[in-house]
């Protein structure tokens, strides 16, 4: 995680963002953003306000966030925080919930309803009721193990959450030699290559990994030679089998700044190769990624209206956000 600018003026921001895309970081597009974060910063004064943002948001949003970092970082991030009074989630839905889970007395507020998943979408705390219960009878020690991409519901239904940093840690510590692993197939088909444990998954992913091919993975390394691949472990089996390294983002991050390699394929969300391009020039990287159009809902000028408006508060019932923080309390006490 880093810590934010206060704020910057249009051609600082212009001369950091414009080697990433100067057409869509133009002297004018900058001006209009340096106002947008001006107003943000005042706002986030007057709120007594925090910005947390996922590491796929897009470069403009970084320079108004407090902290950025991965699902677990921010779920850990979110239980630590002491001094704001408003919480603003640059995330997706799940997210901004498990801000709200460990701050059920702070305001936590998603700037835009649109920012789902669509791994998150693929499991409902029915489904999964149902699934357990047929499955405890051919495995009656069975434990539920969530990944945090999925609602606070699903969560609430977990013996333990997990994020991609720390899914086999998980897994291996929980005291079931049989895991229903919900929701991303490609996280459990990983996850089973590190544990003698039987995993049983169900059939969601991310639409964003899934749509990533060996193929495009073999082009990029036919064009550069000595290029390193760091995958996702959200991407599909024959795509993390090409991997030199497969990693969460944010171990993506560190990784990229230890590592004595110089060119690195970047298999994951595009906004992860952003933030690398922004934190470590000095190196080359590739993109092998793809958009997240729900990450990519989150826009200054909806962070700004979202502090001005104290819009969209997250609201979750006592029982889930209990149950939910029990899970995501038994995942940071197994996977730290
Ligand atoms: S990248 Fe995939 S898992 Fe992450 S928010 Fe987008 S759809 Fe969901």
């Amino acid at each position: 995680m880093i810590e934010a600018h206060d704020t910057i003026n249009a051609t600082a921001l212009h001369d950091k963002l414009a080697p990433l895309d100067d057409q869509r970081y133009s002297s004018e597009t900058c001006a209009q953003y340096a106002g947008q974060i001006a107003r943000i910063t005042r706002l986030k004064r007057e709120r007594r306000a925090i910005v947390l943002a996922h590491n796929y948001q897009r470069p403009e949003i970084f320079e108004v966030a407090d902290f950025i970092g991965d699902s677990f970082e921010l779920a850990r991030k979110a239980r630590e925080v002491s001094d704001a009074e408003v919480i603003v989630f640059c995330g997706v839905h799940f997210m901004a919930e498990t801000a709200k889970v460990f701050n059920p007395e702070r305001s936590v507020l998603l700037p835009d309803l649109r920012a789902g998943c669509s791994l998150a979408d693929s499991v409902t705390a029915e489904a999964l009721a149902d699934r357990a219960e047929e499955l405890r009878k051919v495995y009656p020690d069975l434990k539920i193990v969530s990944y945090v991409n999925c609602t606070a519901d699903v969560k609430a239904l977990s013996d333990a959450c997990c994020t991609s940093a720390n899914a086999a840690k998980v897994v291996n510590a929980i005291d079931s030699g049989n895991i229903l692993f919900v929701p991303d197939q490609n996280l459990a088909s990983y996850v089973q290559t590190q544990t003698s444990k039987r995993i049983i998954s169900w059939d969601g992913n991310c639409y964003v990994h899934h749509q990533i091919t060996p193929e495009e993975v073999e082009r990029a390394r036919a064009a550069v030679p000595g290029l390193l691949v760091i995958a996702h472990p959200e991407c599909r089996k024959d795509v993390i089998a090409m991997a030199d390294a497969v990693l969460s983002t944010s171990a993506m991050m560190r990784y990229a700044k230890e590592s004595p390699a110089e060119k690195f394929l970047i298999v994951t969300e595009c906004g992860l190769s952003d933030r690398l391009l922004l934190e470590v020039p000095e190196k080359h990287f590739y993109k092998a990624c793809v958009l997240c159009r729900y990450m990519k809902m989150i826009t200054l000028d909806g962070v700004a209206d979202s502090l001005e408006h104290l819009r969209y508060a997250i609201e979750l019932p006592a029982e889930v956000r209990e149950g939910a923080r029990r899970a995501l309390e038994r995942m940071l006490e197994l996977g730290a």
